[in-house]
């Protein structure tokens, strides 16, 4: 099956195969062909160009993209979309005062959306997830990170693996699955977390492992939860089992938390609304990508990360939803594109870069996602009519979206 998408305002975030990432003053930059045209044969980018060259192209379905802009579709390299039930009256109680810690000391927070989880089986799990997979897809994401951690039991945690195996396998949308035991400390391991660690090592990796249910090890590394030393401890057990870090840092402590998962070799540091120098002096040195999560803030109204001063020291930076029913229950890229540019000062192209082609790096699937590139999966969004793609982070809050390919499926 081939599709010729033509007519195409603006096709954008063209490029080759060699280009995994993007980093500092490179950000700014988003190639793109105006007037174009681009052909897709079954999961493939196989082709696309200028107009001018489109008359030897057949295909067995034409899209016409006239006034409307084609860029690869969103991926989010860092979401909790897996849980069961909501946690929207902890949302009332912050309104009326109650801080993130408050509701955390009073068992509500993460340990609370543990606890329905447990109590909640693999199906509707599976069933309570997939429909906010297919309200994602529907705006715009073609990749997705999904961790586990509310689960914070050894049969909870594997309920929540397994539902993102399901998923990966029943949906078109790329899916990454990473293990994070260590998201809080549950309440019957209050006085005890050596125990609960050795849990995590000694019980749920070696089963994560036996059944393939985890590409990536996550700790919630701050203040309250995992220390330094839990952290090294958990990624260190990880990696015996060939999982790579890609954790929870600087969310509201800058304490080392950075430098530790560059030294264990993080895929990505995520959150970082509190930096320092000593952090943006070891990322310098690193693979590691810097994931902001704007929307987070937004939400718990705190620090933004700082992602100009990023991106000025020369560093990429990628942009992630953290969809989850504490802190961001929203799982909407677009949105966290329009804010990154509102609140964090990032230009559209170097938000755009950051939520497509630095996503995927975040992922470890640059090679295959997050550009239009012959041989690239057909990852595709097609927009409404619009005046051109700086209407996209401008407009916030509209979808703007009239059309997803993911995996070379109309979705
Ligand atoms: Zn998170």
């Amino acid at each position: 099956m081939t599709i010729l998408i033509k007519n195409i305002k603006e096709l954008l975030q063209v490029r080759d195969e060699n280009t995994l990432k993007v980093s500092g003053s490179q950000m700014k930059e988003l190639p793109s062909i105006t007037n174009a045209y681009l052909l897709i044969e079954d999961d493939t980018i196989v082709d696309f160009g200028s107009m001018i060259d489109v008359s030897n192209v057949k295909a067995d379905k034409t899209i016409d993209a006239t006034n409307k802009v084609v860029l690869p579709t969103w991926c989010d390299s860092h979401t909790h979309i897996v849980y069961a039930g909501d946690r929207s009256q902890e949302f009332v109680d912050r309104i009326n005062g109650l801080s993130y810690e408050d509701i955390a000391n009073r068992g509500g927070g993460i340990v609370n959306s543990a606890k329905t989880l447990q109590n909640t089986t693999e199906d509707d799990l599976y069933n309570q997830s997939i429909q906010r997979v297919k309200d994602v897809m529907h705006l715009g994401t073609g990749a997705i990170e999904i961790k586990s951690g509310y689960g914070l039991t050894p049969d909870a945690e594997l309920k929540m693996l397994r539902v993102i195996k399901r998923i990966k396998k029943d949906f078109p949308v790329k899916v990454k699955a990473t293990f994070l035991g260590a998201h809080a400390l549950p309440l019957e391991f209050k006085t005890n977390k050596q125990g609960y660690l050795d849990q995590i090592i000694n019980d749920m990796l070696p089963q994560i492992a036996k059944e393939n249910l985890a590409q990536y090890i996550d700790v919630f590394c701050e203040k309250g939860y995992f220390d330094l030393n839990d952290t090294a401890q958990i990624l260190e057990a990880g990696l015996k089992y060939n999982l790579i870090p890609k954790i929870h840092v600087n969310q509201f402590n800058a304490f080392g938390g950075v430098a530790l998962a560059v030294k264990y070799g993080a895929i990505s540091v995520d959150h970082l609304e509190e930096l320092n120098t000593e952090d943006i002096k070891v990322l310098k040195d690193s693979n590691t990508m810097p994931v902001a999560l704007p929307s987070c803030s937004y939400f718990l109204s705190i620090p933004y990360t700082p992602g100009r001063q990023l991106i000025d020291a020369g560093l990429p930076l990628a942009l992630a939803t953290d969809y989850n029913p504490g802190s961001t229950p929203s799982g909407n890229m677009n949105f966290v594109v329009s804010t990154a540019c509102i609140k964090m000062k990032l230009t559209p192209e170097e938000a755009i870069n950051a939520a497509t082609l630095n996503g995927a790096y975040a992922m470890g699937i640059s090679k295959q996602y997050g550009s239009i590139t012959k041989g690239k999966k057909a990852n595709i969004i097609i927009t409404k009519p619009i005046s051109g793609y700086h209407y996209l982070p401008y407009a916030f809050g509209d979808n703007h979206i009239d059309q997803v390919i993911i995996n070379g499926t109309i979705i």
